[in-house]
């Protein structure tokens, strides 16, 4: 399986990092080997000084396409969740200015922890969806998935013009504003609603 993330996809968060806001989605990947298992630690890397979080909105993709058209992207999921889209800042930082490709910061072991899944059923629209970050117990980053640029379909079909999506592949949807470092003995509580699907401790 392979992790697709969208960059960019709320347009408070790409403010907060200086970053223009894009006409077409902008997606990288992270290996299978980012996933954290449920509730386990994260370990801080020694090759950062700033990790940071970012709460994002995670689909789990359910059959095979390719050439996705829109109208039938919500053919392709029936779960999601919330995950956190660890990223080392200031390896990022470095990587863009010298314009280099900056996958080092994103695709590091363990930097794609992953709430549990529930059924889109339980959302009247996919599109509404109200998700939250709590480090130590206070609210860091709110969001909610009418603020995307780019919807969960559009995303979708624009991926799979390129990548074959294929079954349990994770599409992490982009996070809003409100990024911030995390440090050693935090821990950080992901919500979708009232409900909290994702804790993380970090070691
Ligand atoms: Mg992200």
């Amino acid at each position: 399986m392979k992790i697709i993330c969208i960059g960019r996809n709320y347009a408070e968060h790409a403010k907060e990092l200086n970053s223009p806001l894009p006409a077409e989605p902008v997606f990288f990947l992270k290996p299978d080997t980012c996933l954290l298992p449920k509730n386990q630690a994260f370990f801080y890397p020694e090759f950062s000084k700033d990790i940071q979080y970012e709460t994002e909105i995670v689909i789990k993709i359910n059959k095979v396409g390719k050439h996705i058209q829109e109208k039938f992207a919500p053919g392709y999921y029936d779960e999601l969740t919330v995950g956190i889209d660890f990223t080392a800042r200031d390896l990022q930082n470095r990587c863009k200015d010298k314009g280099l490709p900056w996958e080092m910061s994103k695709a590091f072991d363990n930097a794609a922890p992953l709430g549990k899944f529930v059924d889109k059923k339980i959302f009247a629209d996919v599109q509404n969806i109200d998700f939250h970050l709590d480090l130590n117990g206070k609210t860091v980053q709110k969001g909610n998935s009418k603020d995307m640029i780019f919807t969960v379909d559009t995303i979708i079909a624009y991926v799979s013009q390129f990548i074959t999506l294929k079954i349990g592949d994770l599409i992490f949807t982009g996070t809003p504003v409100g990024v911030g470092p995390v440090k050693i003995n935090d821990q950080l509580k992901a919500y979708i609603g009232d409900e909290c699907l994702l804790k993380v401790d970090i070691r």
